[in-house]
């Protein structure tokens, strides 16, 4: 019944802490039972309170440190 979790799926949540996008993995929002989610960047939140809604101010560690979480993928074309 859990979700399959095929790839490392992340999801850009806001916390209303700092009006910021943060990058959270996907296996922690899949998991009712935790109280807080920590974003890539260190940063954690109430699950209650992240608000889903569409990124506009990236948290910039967690641009970077989901760079180097998923090298298979670069989604800003960050070309060398
Ligand atoms: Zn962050």
């Amino acid at each position: 019944m859990a979700e399959q979790l095929t790839t490392r799926a992340v999801e850009w949540l806001m916390s209303p802490y700092d009006q910021t996008w943060h990058v959270f993995p996907g296996e922690q929002l899949a998991d009712q039972t935790r109280p807080f989610i920590e974003a890539l960047c260190g940063h954690s939140v109430p699950v209650k309170l992240v608000e889903h809604t569409p990124p506009d101010r990236l948290c910039p560690p967690c641009v970077r440190a989901l760079g180097a979480w998923m090298p298979d993928v670069t989604p800003w074309g960050m070309g060398d």
